[in-house]
């Protein structure tokens, strides 16, 4: 277990907070973070971005730029990330200057496969069978199959991944990938697919929010089922868990473990080191939602409850709804009272780009996955 900080000064607003990223996940965090009275700066090279656009300040300049780094530590008692692929020599100039969660070591931790697993491993957490993929010497390493091989860095949504059948795949695959570092992970039977955000506070305090069933389209998160549809046991197995791993990663902020559940047990899949899109859910269904949390755990305060209000069925709108440029018709989500729309103010739609999102709530878990699953389809966002 990492040091504890339990003298960590609160920043209270009105101070400024930064954020490295200016997608939905930042979008969210500057509504949040601005809420509770903060001001809210957003580094981000693209000019029109979804959490640009509603900061205080937008410093559109690259994630390396140490200029636009040092105009971001001096104007901000805080920063944190939005997503893993910020550079984590960034996150170390900035850390020398400012306060900084998550670390830059639990992010590149997080931002490499081979890392990531291999500190999991060392804290005993269950994953995948799996073996790192450096070079030819590395190919029989695994001899369990079907495989995955992945990227180690910069995957996402499925991208950065190719299926091997058997060992003899293994070498055009790799060449696929572009002869980088993966790793060759087992392909396993998965019952389902669950996630738990999680926080931790410099001061060691660790919630963990219900856990979320998800199912994937095409590698992409399509739908969030809230709770998720286990048992009592597995469920505090998971958050659990999930908790155990900040605390073994000495980690400071908002994580997304994602699970995969086979013959009953979990492993751990990959973890975030940021809200996580699978969280959307708690905008609305919980007391404190996974942003506030963030601002919470950056700022030193006390972290909030993470308590379910409502089941909940989150659904991803992507790209692919906007049909001739014409965007999905969402008076079909506007006429029920049930659905809460977002949109992340994104000019362009195109295929499996994250738009939006609708959350259904309701007393009955089964209804708000049967509503939601009716508006998804009168969006037009079909099957395969
Ligand atoms: P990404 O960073 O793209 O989310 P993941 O490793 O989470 O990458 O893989 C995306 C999806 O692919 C998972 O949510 C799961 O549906 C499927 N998948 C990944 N690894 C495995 C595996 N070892 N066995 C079975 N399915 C897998
Ligand atoms: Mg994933």
């Amino acid at each position: 277990m990492a040091a504890v900080a339990p003298n960590v000064q609160p920043i209270l607003p009105p101070a400024w907070l930064g954020v490295l990223g200016g997608g939905q996940l930042g979008r969210f965090f500057v509504i949040a973070a601005r809420n509770m009275g903060y001001r809210v700066a957003v580094l981000d090279p693209h000019r029109d971005s979804p959490a640009g656009a509603l900061a205080e300040r937008h410093l559109a300049a690259e994630y390396e730029d140490r200029a636009a780094l040092d105009e971001l530590a001096r104007l901000c008692q805080a920063v944190t990330t939005e997503f893993e692929n910020v550079p984590a020599a960034s996150l170390a100039h900035l850390a020398a200057r400012t306060r900084v969660a998550p670390s830059a070591q639990c992010v590149a931790v997080a931002q490499d496969r081979i890392a990531e697993k291999a500190a999991l491993l060392a804290h005993g957490f269950p994953v995948a069978p799996y073996a790192p993929i450096t070079g030819e010497q590395d190919f029989g390493r695994l001899r369990e199959f079907p495989a995955i091989l992945k990227t180690a860095r910069l995957g996402y949504d499925g991208k950065g991944q190719v299926d091997v059948a058997r060992a003899a795949d293994l070498a055009g695959a790799w060449q696929a990938l572009g002869r980088v570092p993966c790793v060759l992970e087992r392909r396993l039977a998965l019952e389902r697919e669950l996630s738990v955000i999680v926080a931790r506070g410099p001061d060691g305090e660790s919630r963990a929010f219900a856990v979320a069933e998800n199912r994937h389209r095409h590698g992409i998160l399509d739908v969030s089922i809230v709770p998720a549809r286990i048992d009592a046991a597995l469920t505090e197995r998971a958050r659990e868990m999930a908790r155990r791993l900040v605390g073994a990663l000495g980690y400071v902020g908002v994580l997304g473990v994602e699970f995969f559940v086979v013959a009953g047990e979990l492993y751990v899949n990959e973890i975030a080191p940021r809200p996580h899109n699978s969280g959307h859910y708690t905008l609305d269904a919980c007391v404190t939602s996974q942003y506030a949390q963030q601002v919470r755990a950056l700022c030193g305060l006390p972290l909030g409850d993470e308590r379910l209000l409502s089941p909940a069925t989150m659904v991803n709108v992507l790209g692919d709804a906007w049909r001739g440029g014409e965007p999905p018709p969402w008076q079909a989500v506007l006429a029920e009272p049930r659905a809460k729309l977002y949109l992340y103010g994104k000019a362009e739609a195109r295929p499996g780009r994250k738009m939006a999102h609708f959350t259904v709530l309701d007393a009955s878990p089964e209804r708000a996955l049967s509503v939601a699953l009716e508006l998804r389809a009168r969006l037009g966002i079909g099957e395969a």
